[in-house]
């Protein structure tokens, strides 16, 4: 059985950010790989999925299925700037489950590459693009070795969460989500149910949060209620505030850490660069 090895190309929440208070942790917006065999699936398309567009067009990959947690710019802004869309032999299927009933990704993407926006539409694009719209709850198989259990989440114009599941190796991956009450939401709970690794929203913290009720997004602290309610083996910091740089960060994940040891999950933040093997 193929393993799933994951590698962070962005982890940063909203809005890119640059400098020498951001190399840390890393300043791109939310793109991860995940790799099973020869195939690979992405998770968001951020400004992290340019470089991983590059290294994949290097190792000649022919076909991608990328997965949409939703349209907010941060997540999809990398698009335009994906290698893999400009080669004819290429296929990039485009999976997204909140926009089933309005118009679905391909109308959206019209709408962000258009005059004056932006200079080029979606025709530039030479590879295959298939344009996968379902609805978040459904169950999905982009490929044999591999089954994708969504969910939806609470966030304005909506988002969808995912669970890889590839032999006894599993990860869910959860942006952006806000608890609708004082508890984890069970059909959340249930998505990471016994996961190895949860990566989820965890833009805040608590004092943060009470300012930002509503806008969509978790603290740490809600997170490791949704790792620990599902008993998830660790949970994974991710979607990193733009006002958190390097020394602020190291200071949240030491205090989830500290926390997640009393209740028994392991807690680290994502990085870029970092990797995974499941
Ligand atoms: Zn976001
Ligand atoms: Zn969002």
């Amino acid at each position: 059985m193929d393993h799933i090895r994951l590698r962070f190309w962005g982890v940063r929440g909203s809005i890119a950010c640059a400098g020498k208070d951001y190399e840390r942790y890393g300043g791109n917006t939310p793109c991860v790989e995940a790799a099973v065999g020869k195939r690979t699936l992405i998770f968001d398309a951020g400004t992290g999925i340019r470089p991983l567009g590059d290294k994949l067009a290097a190792q000649g990959l022919r076909d991608v299925d990328l997965f949409l947690s939703h349209t907010h710019l941060d997540h999809i802004v990398g698009l335009p700037f994906f290698s893999l869309f400009f080669d004819p032999q290429n296929t990039i299927r485009l999976w997204a489950g909140h926009l089933f009933e309005t118009g679905g990704i391909e109308s959206v993407l019209h709408t962000m590459m258009a005059d004056p926006l932006f200079p080029v539409d979606p025709k530039i694009f030479a590879a295959r693009v298939e344009h996968h719209d379902f609805k978040a709850g459904a169950v999905l198989h982009p490929f044999e070795e591999v089954r994708v259990e969504t969910q939806p989440l609470n966030h304005p114009s909506g988002a969808t969460g995912y669970r890889v599941c590839c032999g006894p190796s599993s990860f869910a991956y959860v942006t952006d989500h806000e608890p609708r009450d004082a508890h984890p939401d069970p059909a959340i709970v249930a998505l990471a149910k016994g996961a190895d690794y949860l990566i989820t929203d965890t833009s805040y913290t608590d004092e943060e949060y009470e300012a930002r009720r509503g806008w969509g997004h978790a603290s740490w602290r809600q997170g490791l209620a949704i790792a620990k309610a599902a008993g998830t083996k660790t949970l994974v910091l991710f979607h990193h505030d733009p006002s958190h740089p390097d020394d602020v960060m190291a200071r949240i994940e030491e205090q989830a850490v500290a926390e997640g040891k009393r209740c028994g999950v392991a807690v680290f933040a994502a990085r870029e660069g970092m990797e995974l093997t499941l």
